[in-house]
């Protein structure tokens, strides 16, 4: 990263909003349901199946909980009136983990039970940071008991991470892999690249090794690469497997894994709530700020 680049990362919560609306363009499909499908239907027509997050992170009360279900529901609805290829990503303390869990099981139940029948009908629980590890798991695991198709995510960067794995391949729960993207502490994740991507390779084959349906999801040429490869190995059922990639980040990834016959999803963000993801991804990756700031000051 170059020292400009390093300098607009910090600088990122003094950046003026419409910066940020700007660079974000690429990675979320807009403010509304229609924005959202239009993405997704333009994704569907160059063969990538989606899954679609209604953005809203941070919430006080119950009330913006069930504001974030009642979203989620008109996404299903369109999602179901246009035959979409698309499930729906969720995120518990957009939906009150944190302030009543009975709620939030209930909630998530109300949207996995409304999207079961249709074509796509699953509903994926996206991983937070750790404090709410276990309760993610938990009410994967309490929906799964009780018969709804929802699955979990489980993150590379986390020491917990493989033996997490094996339980959920050895319980049938479809798991999404991804390296993690909160700010953990060294004492419970791995904060080195190369540590990260054993625990990620690891994990990898002790979900391929089980019976669940997996979610690679990584832009990581290298993880990329080494999974081509364990599938290769393994031959695991085709159905059980695909890459998943985020909306705007590594096009031409997306379109080399289509092209060789993988299956690909999108995780496709829209909704008011944008400036936040944004500000995440852009610290994530501030080379792409770097490239919109210099287009904005007239450099090349
Ligand atoms: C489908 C999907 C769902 C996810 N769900 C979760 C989740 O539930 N919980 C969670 O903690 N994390 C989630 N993540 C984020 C993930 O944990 C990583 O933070 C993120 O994917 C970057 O890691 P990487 O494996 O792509 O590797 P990296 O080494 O970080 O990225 C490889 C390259 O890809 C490009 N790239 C990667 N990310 C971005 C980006 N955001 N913007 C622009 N370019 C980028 C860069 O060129 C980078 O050099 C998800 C990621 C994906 C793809």
């Amino acid at each position: 990263m170059s020292v400009f680049d390093r300098f607009l990362a910090a600088s990122l919560p003094i950046t003026p909003r419409f910066v940020i609306g700007r660079v974000a363009q690429r990675y979320i499909a807009g403010e509304t349901v229609d924005d959202a499908v239009r993405t997704i239907r333009a994704l569907n027509a160059k063969g990538a199946t989606c899954t679609v997050d209604v953005l809203g992170e941070f919430i006080e009360d119950l009330s913006e909980a069930k504001a974030t279900a009642r979203d989620y529901s008109a996404m299903l609805d369109a999602i179901e009136r246009e035959s979409l290829k698309c499930n729906i990503s969720v995120k518990l303390t957009a939906l009150g983990l944190l302030l009543d869990e009975e709620v939030c099981t209930s909630l998530v139940r109300d949207l996995v039970v409304r999207a079961a029948p249709l074509d796509d009908g699953f509903v994926r629980v996206d991983m937070e940071d750790s404090p709410v590890t276990d309760s993610t798991l938990a009410l994967v695991r309490r929906l799964r008991g009780e018969g709804h198709p929802v699955g979990a995510v489980l993150q590379a960067y986390l020491f917990r991470t493989l033996d997490d794995a094996i339980a959920l391949a050895a319980e049938g729960i479809p798991v999404r892999l991804c390296k993690g993207i909160y700010n953990e502490s060294e004492t419970i994740a791995y904060k080195d690249r190369e540590e990260i991507r054993d625990s990620y390779r690891q994990s990898l084959r002790a979900l391929l090794e089980g019976e669940s349906a997996v979610g690679i999801a990584t832009h990581d040429e290298v993880l990329v690469a080494d999974a081509l490869a364990l599938i290769e190995e393994l031959s695991p059922d085709p159905s059980r497997v695909e890459f998943q990639m985020l909306l705007g980040v590594r096009e031409w990834m997306r379109d080399e894994l289509i092209a060789k016959g993988h299956r690909v999803r999108i995780y496709v963000p829209f909704g008011a709530n944008w400036y936040g993801y944004s500000t995440r991804r852009l610290k994530e990756n501030p080379q792409i700020a770097g490239h919109v700031f210099r287009a904005l000051l007239g450099f090349k």
